[in-house]
């Protein structure tokens, strides 16, 4: 068996989306393919970060259904949370780091912002603190022309387009039984930058509009679900590219696009 990335000799199984994106006792029918090493254990790290970003996102709240996710994900947070006290350097940091924790404790998301305002401390928080290092506040205006204060993250976008592309792969290659080596280009919905332009609106808008849930794959759609479609060129012959489209935690839309040609996706906006 090869890899579903590389196509070098498998040395393992890989499950798309990773397993821990599930909610244990709600891990039966996960998709796996065949993984070399270099495409399964490196990226393990990349996993936490990403789960811990989406779960992390204010747009989850109130979604009941993935609250043992959520005792996962702060458990990890507290975890790295504990090894801190093992870096602080002084008193002073240590009466900050109390500080902090005392600040947060009952918000959900409190990790994120424990270990934001440690980072900016000058305080290690390892792996997690990445996550939050350009936490910022913010005011926004809500629909009524009122203040709202809020928090924006910037994360790591290079490492988050590279798992989601790799997902992609890994769910092409369960439909497909082979590896695309081509190129992706990935549209993350969800995460659209507000001053996009409006082709990008439109090519966005026109993509995830094809996914539709009931229609999609997947075991435990409050999770994952998906479909792999095909894009034709005007003859009806020749395949285009490959349409990956999927949805994390009924929230996050994604797609990818499997460029046979290396064409740039452009529907003529109408
Ligand atoms: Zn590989």
């Amino acid at each position: 068996m090869s890899c579903y990335y590389c196509e070098k000799p498998a040395t393992g199984m890989e499950h798309v989306p990773p397993q821990s994106f599930f909610i244990k006792g709600q891990r039966d029918g996960l998709i796996s393919v065949p993984s070399c090493d270099v495409h399964n254990q490196q990226k393990s790290k990349d996993d936490e970060y990403v789960r811990a970003v989406l779960l992390s996102s204010a747009k989850l709240d109130g979604k009941e259904q993935l609250a043992p996710l959520f005792e996962v994900h702060l458990r990890a947070l507290n975890r790295a949370g504990e090894q801190i006290p093992g870096r602080l350097k002084n008193e002073e940091d240590f009466q900050k780091f109390l500080e902090i924790e005392e600040k947060f404790k009952d918000d959900h998301a409190a990790g994120m912002k424990s270990f934001s305002e440690l980072a900016q401390a000058g305080i290690g928080t390892g792996l997690l603190g990445l996550l939050s290092v350009d936490y910022r506040d913010e005011v926004i205006f809500d629909n009524d022309g009122n203040e709202q204060q809020t928090i924006s993250y910037a994360f790591d976008t290079k490492r988050f387009n590279n798992f989601f592309k790799s997902m992609a792969k890994g769910l092409f290659f369960h439909e497909a039984d082979w590896a695309w080596l081509g190129k992706v280009v990935l549209l993350p919905h969800s995460f659209l930058r507000e001053e996009a332009s409006e082709d990008e609106k439109f090519i966005s808008k026109h993509y995830s509009s094809q996914l539709v849930r009931d229609d999609a794959k997947g075991d435990h759609k409050d999770v994952f679900y998906y479909d792999v479609g095909t894009e034709l060129d005007s003859s009806g012959k020749e395949i285009l590219r490959y349409v990956v489209n999927f949805c994390l935690y009924d929230t996050f839309e994604f797609t990818a696009l499997l460029e046979s040609k290396y064409f740039v996706a452009s529907p003529e906006p109408r």
